[in-house]
């Protein structure tokens, strides 16, 4: 009687769009004490609007700093990217294509190699950046790139979160539930602080790489949580695998959805909360 069970929860949240792809899931989802969400892509919708462009220098206008940029986002499928590639009319041919998770993006355009990368990691590289020119950006809740040309830092593209409405409610209910709720990001301090407040999370993480995900979703687990995490990105992939149960956004990247128990296939934060009713009605009915 228990396989029929799970089997019939199963298909009744198939028909939700809750893909279940492993039967561990709806056990564990009834245990879950901890909830952690990305934000990018996950607690904010999949495309970041294009707010700001800035030129360093004379020598490269905004729109060549976009056009670079786009060019070397058209092969990447990260939000920002998405944002960057739908504000421009046109884009030049892009080779020899890499990403780092987390971090950014490269490619050659007109055999120059271009950089599009993370205020944090542009830094950490030890590119020169304007401070002054870009400081009024600094600290608004922005999500800024910093695009480079020959490793000569061109400009710099300023980029919005929309909170999806419903990953407001998610929290709550969890919240009142007793479930602790999470947010890690790669993005900036102080992007993650506004998301945050928005939607009421006292604990959050920010400036992460995917490694560091991943020993967040680690450490709590020794500390003895049981831990889901809901990401959408490459990025998110160790920590989809390490946690008590993975949950990937639909309109998330291949692989997380690959690294991950279950799938949101509407890429709504409300359907784990169903997820864990079901997992609940689910063991309730062998009792
Ligand atoms: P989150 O954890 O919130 O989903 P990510 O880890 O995917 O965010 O990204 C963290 C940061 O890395 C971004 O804010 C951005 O600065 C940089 N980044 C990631 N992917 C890209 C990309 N395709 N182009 C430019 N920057 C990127
Ligand atoms: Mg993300």
């Amino acid at each position: 009687a228990v396989p029929l069970v799970v089997a019939v929860s199963t298909a009744i949240s198939a028909r939700r769009g809750i893909l279940i792809k492993n039967r561990k899931t709806l056990e564990s989802a009834r245990e879950v004490d901890t909830v952690v969400f990305d934000k990018t892509g996950t607690l904010t919708v999949g495309e970041l609007g294009i707010t700001d462009v800035i030129s360093f220098s004379p020598e490269t206008d905004e729109g060549e700093v976009l056009s670079y940029a786009a060019a070397v986002e058209s092969q990447s499928s990260h939000p920002i990217a998405r944002g960057i590639v739908e504000a421009v009319d046109e884009l030049l041919p892009v080779d020899r294509f890499s990403t780092i998770p987390g971090r950014g993006v490269m490619g050659y355009v007109n055999d120059s190699r271009v950089k599009v990368l993370s205020y944090a990691y542009a830094r950490k590289l030890g590119f020169s950046i304007p401070e002054t020119i870009i400081n009024d950006l600094m600290e608004e809740a922005k999500t800024l790139v910093i695009v480079t040309v020959d490793d000569e830092p061109v400009g710099c593209i300023g980029l919005a979160d929309i909170i999806r409405p419903e990953a407001a409610d998610a929290i709550r209910i969890l919240k009142s539930r007793g479930v602790e709720c999470v947010m890690l990001t790669g993005d900036r301090q102080r992007v993650a602080e506004w998301v945050a407040g928005e939607l009421g999370l006292e604990e959050y993480h920010a400036e992460l790489t995917p490694q560091e995900k991943y020993e967040v979703i680690r450490r709590m687990q020794e500390d003895g949580r049981r831990v889901a995490m809901v990401g959408d990105g490459v990025n998110d992939a160790p920590a989809l695998a390490q946690a008590d149960i993975g949950v990937a956004i639909g309109a998330g990247t291949d692989v997380a959805i690959e690294s991950a128990d279950t799938v949101l296939v509407r890429s709504n934060p409300l359907d784990f909360v169903d997820l864990m009713d079901l997992a609940g009605a689910t063991y309730s009915k062998m009792k």
